[in-house]
């Protein structure tokens, strides 16, 4: 069926297998566009929820319910494309990458899989052998029921779906939220400063990403947004022992101030003039 089966009935060696054959299937992505000279932002984000997400995805009706820690040569594999295509460093918080993006973490899209298939079955006549199967696994509980029903019952999903008011775009919309709102709680300082000034929509892709032919200006301008800049302000967070923010003073003027974004933007003598 494609999904290795433990008797031990852990998806560990199932999710590990997938996430093999999904860095293949992004490895090999890349390659083709890269010999097309596919380098659209856009196009590329729609090629990997073509071509690599329906790999890493298979079967996530039975495993996405499993225990966060196992899924991270899966988040991995998105994490790399992600980084990848806004040609930003691994300690830029994946969050704002994804915001940046439009896009959501892979899990958001399992569990958004998940969600469409328990509410098929539930809407199924009583007569099918998979609504029988269903059924019998609610009424029996099995291992798989527990989680999916204390996962639906803990997201407010089960008394919707029990009334049959249940709505996949509401849902999606409700779990897209909840995971922004998670990016926004927390302290990290490159996600509280691209909160906090920088203009975007987490729901959809940065208007510049679509509109602007990826350059090498343009991946300046990502890097400064995100915090992946190589201003003193970030470059010196990785001295041992870190220096205080206040000592990362800039090289370029005799001001003493802090070598930061608005320091370049709006301070430095030699651009003012641009
Ligand atoms: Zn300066």
């Amino acid at each position: 069926m494609g999904i290795v089966l433990h008797k031990s009935g852990c998806f560990k060696a199932a999710i590990e297998k997938l996430a093999a054959a999904g860095k293949r299937a992004l490895f090999a992505m890349q390659y083709r566009c890269s010999e097309l000279g596919l380098d659209d932002t856009h196009l590329r984000c729609s090629l990997f929820s073509s071509l690599v997400q329906p790999v890493l995805s298979y079967g996530c009706e039975v495993w996405c319910l499993e225990r966060p820690s196992l899924f991270s040569q899966m988040n991995t594999v998105h994490n790399h494309f992600v980084n990848c295509t806004l040609h930003v460093r691994k300690s830029v918080p994946d969050g704002i990458v994804l915001c940046e993006l439009g896009r959501v973490p892979s899990q958001l899209h399992w569990q958004k899989t998940v969600l469409k298939y328990v509410s098929r079955l539930s809407e199924l006549p009583s007569d099918r052998l998979v609504k029988k199967a269903f059924t019998h696994a609610s009424s029996v509980n099995t291992l798989w029921w527990q989680k999916q029903s204390l996962w639906l019952s803990q997201h407010g999903f089960e008394g919707v779906l029990a009334e049959g008011t249940f709505s996949l775009a509401n849902a999606e919309q409700h779990l897209r939220d909840k995971c922004y709102h998670g990016i926004c709680q927390s302290s990290a300082t490159k996600v509280s400063f691209f909160m906090n000034n920088m203009s975007f929509d987490s729901n959809v892709m940065a208007s510049y990403l679509r509109d602007i032919r990826p350059s090498a200006s343009m991946f300046s301008l990502i890097k400064f947004r995100l915090g992946g800049h190589s201003l003193r302000v970030e470059t010196d967070r990785w001295l041992r022992p870190k220096p205080p923010r206040e000592q990362r003073v800039c090289r370029h003027c005799s001001m003493q101030a802090v070598e930061d974004e608005q320091h370049f933007l709006f301070d430095l003598p030699f651009l003012q003039h641009h």
